[in-house]
């Protein structure tokens, strides 16, 4: 808005400040501003559902993070990001009765080998690569959505089983192609609309940037489905002894955002938590449940009863 001429003879008059000055309070009002967009969905502030809910209805993605709250002054979360070793600790110990914990997914090959791997890697190399191979329609009829499987280097994972893993969370009949309302089919030939990733819990946040991730929660950018390896790994405490549900609910979540699902809450105590819900940080009451259609194709996601 200046001129250059009024903005020289300005700091001629008054030296830097003419320069500094306003650029501090540019800086300000870009940092209230950040922090109202992502801080809405603070933990902190206990309104996070509310301020997720918001952006998802925007269209945005899933921003909470639970280690958000571990900045927050006096904050006595259990869910800072220094939890994450623990919480790998106690799914560790727990894990080899775990695999046997779930009548829901016992008869699924994947739940056998889901056992918590907490030594996975903090930091990949940075780079994706997409998993080569072309799976058939997931689903039975309704509109297809081709999808890729994208791995960070460095990171250790069998990219093939992670695929394999994913096309059979799309396939089951209670996830989101339920009633062959839409189905999905992996591709790698660079057409795909949607990217599932597997990406470092360092690396997370570039992938999502500005959703306060913290290296915890995984998310969803644009076409981007973005999978933290910590979680994959080891899940969550809320799902503890159940990885291979946790995994089912972090893609059948994070689908449901690029789908155009937003947040909702848990519809009652003792209910099954609607897979919207953000099960990675709390049930609120609900009981954990990886599914948006549980029950029947008739069921409503967003309370699946
Ligand atoms: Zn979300």
């Amino acid at each position: 808005m200046s001129d250059d001429g009024a903005l020289k003879s300005a700091v001629s008059r008054y030296g830097w400040r003419a320069v500094a000055l306003p650029a501090l309070a540019v800086v300000i009002i870009v940092a209230l501003v950040i922090s109202l967009q992502s801080g809405s969905g603070s933990d902190a502030a206990g309104s996070e559902t509310s301020g997720s809910d918001a952006q998802a209805a925007g269209g945005s993605a899933d921003t909470s993070s639970p280690a958000a709250s571990s900045s927050a002054a006096g904050s006595s979360s259990p869910n800072a990001s220094s939890s994450a070793k623990s919480s790998s600790k106690s799914s560790k110990k727990s894990g080899s009765s775990g695999a046997s914990g779930s009548s829901s997914s016992a008869a699924s090959p994947a739940a056998d080998s889901a056992a918590p791997s907490p030594d996975y890697v903090e930091a990949g190399d940075g780079t994706l690569a997409v998993v080569p191979g072309t799976s058939e329609n997931l689903g039975a009829g309704g509109p297809l959505t081709q999808f890729d499987v994208q791995i960070e280097g460095g990171l250790g994972v069998d990219g093939e089983q992670f695929a394999s893993y994913v096309e059979e969370i799309l396939a089951d009949e209670r996830g989101w192609t339920a009633g062959g309302q839409r189905s999905f089919q992996r591709t790698s030939d660079g057409s795909a609309a949607m990217h599932i990733l597997l990406v470092s819990p360092q690396h997370v946040e570039g992938y999502c940037p500005g959703y306060g991730t913290e290296g915890y929660t995984s998310c969803r950018y644009g076409d981007n489905v973005v999978i933290n390896l910590a979680r994959w790994s080891v899940g969550v405490p809320d799902y503890e002894g159940h990885l291979w549900e946790y995994r089912q609910y972090v893609i059948n979540h994070e689908v449901g955002h690029y789908l155009g699902y937003g947040h909702v809450n848990c519809p009652g105590p003792g209910q099954k938590a609607p897979v919207m819900l953000q099960q990675t940080l709390r049930l609120e009451g609900c009981v954990r449940n990886p599914y948006p259609y549980p029950n029947s194709p008739a069921d409503d996601p967003n309370a699946p009863g």
